[in-house]
């Protein structure tokens, strides 16, 4: 990952690599995009109409993941945004009024550098010509008193910013036990969203 190490000056004078194996390509290269492992069908999680991935939790796809959330690969948006924004359009229906992300905690995103979830929504909106909003706010340590225990297990709180539109669409990076995805729909819907979907890059069986 030489391009983190000089930081964007380096960025402008380096060409844009693959997000899994390096090679010199526009974020993905063609052997790693086309061997990426498929997303397994998963029944969306409660409160969620449509949701769909766009490879398995696995081998390159896995390491594509981490290139964009640990080492700030961000050539691999230019792929991956048009990607998740034909997953998207996929679905039934007109399209969403709105693409928000699922936010990670503030201090992740401080440490990270960015949130690669919002960095994903905004390639999202800009492929589906939707807007993009950060609605959802991370609630930090909240109570987990009253909450079921599948929640108590890994399930973060949100509220949402203001209210939400009719139909959401909702952009994460991993979608693994379906938690995250629940919790953005339950606040989305409380905020008067009535059809919430979510794409995401990768999925666990
Ligand atoms: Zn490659």
């Amino acid at each position: 990952m030489l391009k983190t190490v000089g930081g964007a000056v380096l960025d402008l004078f380096l060409p844009p690599t693959c997000a899994v194996c390096g090679a010199v390509a526009d974020g993905l290269c063609l052997p790693c995009a086309t061997s990426l492992p498929a997303a397994p069908d998963r029944t969306p999680p409660p409160g969620v109409d449509h949701a769909a991935a766009l490879a398995a939790h696995a081998g390159g796809a896995r390491q594509m993941v981490a290139a964009l959330k640990y080492h700030q690969h961000r050539d691999a948006l230019v792929v991956l945004g048009p990607a998740l924004a034909a997953l998207a359009s996929s679905f039934p229906g007109d399209g969403p009024d709105v693409v928000v992300w699922a936010a990670t905690t503030a201090a992740r995103r401080r440490r990270r550098g960015a949130d690669q979830a919002q960095l994903l929504a905004v390639e999202v909106a800009r492929w589906l010509d939707r807007p993009c909003a950060g609605l959802l706010v991370r609630q930090a340590g909240a109570a987990q008193s009253g909450r079921g225990r599948a929640e108590r297990l890994d399930g973060p709180v949100y509220a949402v910013r203001g209210g939400a539109p009719p139909h959401v669409l909702v952009v994460d990076d991993v979608w693994t036990t379906g938690a995250t995805l629940m919790a953005a729909a339950a606040a989305l819907r409380t905020a008067g969203a009535v059809r919430v979907d979510a794409v995401t890059l990768t999925v666990r069986p």
